[in-house]
């Protein structure tokens, strides 16, 4: 016998959770693109969007995923031959400075490995090192997804400064916006780049990209920059369909202005950044009572590298593979595969594990994340700890 019928709940880092009304507001005719409520609607997205990222400067929307956010930030920064360097703490990082690589970028790498966050010293180290200033852009992630190490974006701007280089610094907050803590304008980054489908709660489809006006003063003329992937147009469009290159992402637009409207203005951004890492905290409270009794750890030894937004966990002899299968078909929740951390194909790889804990998740819906796969651990006779049931439920008790 299953126990998996029922509402099925995918526990991934993204695409993650969608609220029935994000998907109600989508559920329309396809709407006039040339006058009417589209048009004011947008206008009032684009006002969030800067809202939710804390920053005072402009926005471009694009019909992409992630990559192609990664691409269009890319395409304006650099021309072919320039330098950046990237901070790795993940798959992600990899994945971007593989990007920027591939389009004619040159792309130094400092990695810090896959647990802990990104060292400034060493950032400052190599700005200081870099006497022919040739450094265009500093690339960091700000939560790696893969490994969930969050990183300190102030004190990477810090190192920056410290250096007295002129480098720019964009940010990949595609796990993290609308999850972690973020300030585009306090923190001095010059572009960041989400995506629809994390913690914005809205299908796949939206790659964003925010830029400072420093930065679009820098990037005039870049040489990478193709007529889609201009920011220009979008920034400052004339007509509506230059905002978005063509047509517009209709019903992609209803839904992120109900997201943000729930996120910006009924429960407030300080509030979800507070709830993110309170379900954090309670995941990570079971892991670690798990942890006592058998082979099972945090990648992130650290709380405070840990992101809000997802958990990156190990459970040996290929254990986190026999967990996920488990909780898939007896239980209907779907856990996200381990993703950097061991060769793919390896026995090894069976070892990992994430949770997504991002956007439209509340406390019942950890708890019964994690209580699943306490029975998970037992139904498969995977040695762990007491306990772990408790210690999330004393996370959420306290607030
Ligand atoms: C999900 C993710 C990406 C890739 O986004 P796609 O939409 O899958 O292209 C890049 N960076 C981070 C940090 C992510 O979490």
């Amino acid at each position: 016998m299953s126990l998996a019928q029922g509402r099925s709940y995918l526990a991934i880092p993204g695409p993650s959770v969608m609220p029935d009304r994000v998907l109600r507001a989508m559920h329309r005719a396809a709407p006039n693109i040339y006058e009417g409520d589209l048009i004011d609607l947008t206008a009032r997205v684009m006002t969030d969007l800067r809202r939710v990222a804390l920053c005072s400067g402009h926005v471009a929307i694009y019909l992409a995923n992630g990559h192609g956010a990664w691409e269009a930030a890319i395409s304006n920064l650099f021309s072919r031959g320039d330098t950046a360097l990237s901070l790795i703490t993940g798959r992600f990082g990899l994945g971007w400075a593989q990007h920027a690589r591939s389009l004619g970028v040159t792309v130094e790498t400092l990695d810090f490995g896959i647990k802990a966050p990104v060292d400034p010293a060493r950032v400052e180290a190599a700005l200081r090192a870099d006497t022919a200033r040739k450094i265009k852009v500093v690339l960091l992630t700000h939560v790696d997804t893969a490994s969930s190490v969050l990183n300190d974006v102030a004190a990477v701007r810090a190192a920056i400064d410290a250096a007295g280089h002129p480098a720019l610094l964009a940010v990949d907050c595609i796990a993290s916006l609308g999850c972690d803590e973020f300030r585009f304008d306090d923190w001095g980054v010059d572009v960041m780049v989400a995506a629809s489908q994390k913690g914005l709660m809205v299908p796949p489809g939206l790659g964003l990209v925010w830029v400072s006006d420093k930065a679009v003063a820098a990037c005039k003329g870049a040489g990478l920059v193709t007529p889609y992937w201009d920011w220009g147009p979008r920034i400052f469009a004339q007509e509506y369909w230059q905002q978005f290159g063509g047509t517009a992402p209709t019903h992609h637009l209803f839904g992120l202005a109900e997201a943000l409207q729930m996120i910006l203005d009924e429960e407030g951004l300080p509030q979800v950044w507070a709830r993110h890492r309170t379900l954090s905290r309670s995941v990570a409270a079971a892991f670690e009572a798990w942890g006592q009794g058998g082979d099972i750890a945090l990648n992130v030894p650290v709380a405070a590298h840990r992101s809000g937004a997802v958990t990156a966990a190990r459970i040996g002899q290929g254990g986190a593979a026999r967990l996920r299968a488990w909780c898939e078909t007896e239980a209907g929740v779907t856990l996200g595969i381990g993703l950097g951390m061991a060769a793919p194909g390896t026995p090894e790889a069976g070892d990992f594990l994430r949770i997504g804990h991002m956007g439209h998740v509340n406390a019942h819906m950890v708890l019964g994340v994690l209580a699943t796969m306490e029975a998970g651990l037992q139904a498969l006779g995977l040695a762990h700890g007491g306990g772990g049931i408790q210690s999330a439920a004393a996370v959420i008790a306290a607030g």
